[in-house]
């Protein structure tokens, strides 16, 4: 889905940190330096960034089909 805005454990910001963070791990840089660079420092944090599944892609095409349905 969406990146959480803040870190569930800790309330720490991460939201902003998403979109850095995966164009640099898509140009194949190590996911421990771009989490360094960025000062993403706990734990929690950092595996929140490094679990994160981007899925929107994916789940935007059922919103469409839902629409359709409802509109007929
Ligand atoms: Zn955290």
């Amino acid at each position: 889905m969406i990146i959480p805005i803040r870190c569930i454990s800790c309330g720490e910001l991460i939201g902003d940190k998403w979109e850095k963070y995966s164009e640099e791990l898509a140009a194949g840089k190590d996911p421990k330096k771009i989490l360094d660079d960025l000062k993403v420092e706990k734990y929690c944090c950092r595996s929140a960034l490094t679990t994160h599944a981007d899925i929107m892609d994916e789940i935007a095409i059922f919103k469409k089909k839902l629409v359709s349905v409802k509109s007929k």
